[in-house]
């Protein structure tokens, strides 16, 4: 069957069946890079702080400052995963081995911790695939560990209450990357069994990796730039990518009728 020779209607219909024949009763996505541009912000604040690291202290240069803070930041994931006071750490890391002054590590937090005032955008696509997948039928939640206040600042700059409700949205433990356990959690949370829902995501280490191994059997893989280099970890079994959520549109009828 030619996708592109289906109309828009029978492509709602085909992905509403394909749900049933599976018995898919919710499709459980990842926020961060999965839905919105969360790395455009972080990219962009790690730039400016280190942009301003080497007017300040400038034995070493702005890309050289990058490397540095990103190479921190990526060392305290294991311990402090993605607390918000997990920047004010790496500052005081980099800090310390750079001597800085007291006051030029508070600024530097301050332009990092901007990560978190900043409203967020949705990615291309996000917007006409969650329409899709709500409009044929499939209700939506979200399992993400940004935080309880940071998810929520997200759900209203998304305006997310046009596919979900708030209660929908379940916050995992923010100390660390999502695990099996998170999303073991996630789905008793919004009422399924691993096996009867659907996990989108951009992390094969957060969400591919632990949602196949708790038995999810439909998993896709949104493969953008976004992906934190801690992230990129070999999938336990191969899974269908796509560029993004605007893909669920015309996903095949050869991929769906199979
Ligand atoms: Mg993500």
């Amino acid at each position: 069957m030619q996708v592109e020779n289906l109309s828009r209607i029978e492509l709602e219909l085909l992905f509403g069946q394909w749900g049933r024949r599976n018995g898919i009763r919710k499709h459980l996505l990842d926020l961060d890079d999965t839905i919105c541009d969360t790395d455009k912000v972080f990219k962009e604040q790690f730039l400016a702080c280190s942009a301003y690291l080497a007017r300040k202290a400038p034995q070493l240069g702005p890309e050289q400052w990058k490397k540095k803070l990103v190479e921190v930041n990526d060392g305290l994931f294991a311990s402090l995963g993605v607390r918000r006071e997990k920047l004010g750490a790496v500052m005081t890391e980099v800090g310390k081995q750079y001597s800085l002054p007291g006051e030029v590590r508070e600024t530097a937090w301050g332009i990092l911790d901007q990560i978190y005032e900043r409203p967020i955008q949705m990615l291309p696509g996000a917007e006409e695939g969650l329409a899709f997948i709500k409009k044929c039928g499939v209700p939506l939640g979200i399992v993400t560990h940004g935080g309880l206040q940071w998810s929520w600042r997200k759900y209203q700059w998304l305006n997310m209450a046009r596919y979900l409700d708030w209660d929908e949205v379940y916050v995992v433990d923010e100390n660390g990357h999502k695990t099996e356990r998170s999303w073991q959690e996630g789905c008793r949370y919004h009422g399924v069994k691993p096996e009867e829902c659907c996990v989108t995501g951009n992390s094969p280490l957060s969400d591919i990796n632990p949602a196949l191994n708790i038995g999810v059997r439909h998993c896709f893989l949104v493969e953008n730039d976004g992906l934190w280099s801690i992230h990129k970890v070999p999938l336990v079994k191969e899974v269908k990518r796509i560029p993004d959520l605007s893909a669920f549109i015309g996903l095949g009828a050869e991929y769906l009728t199979a």
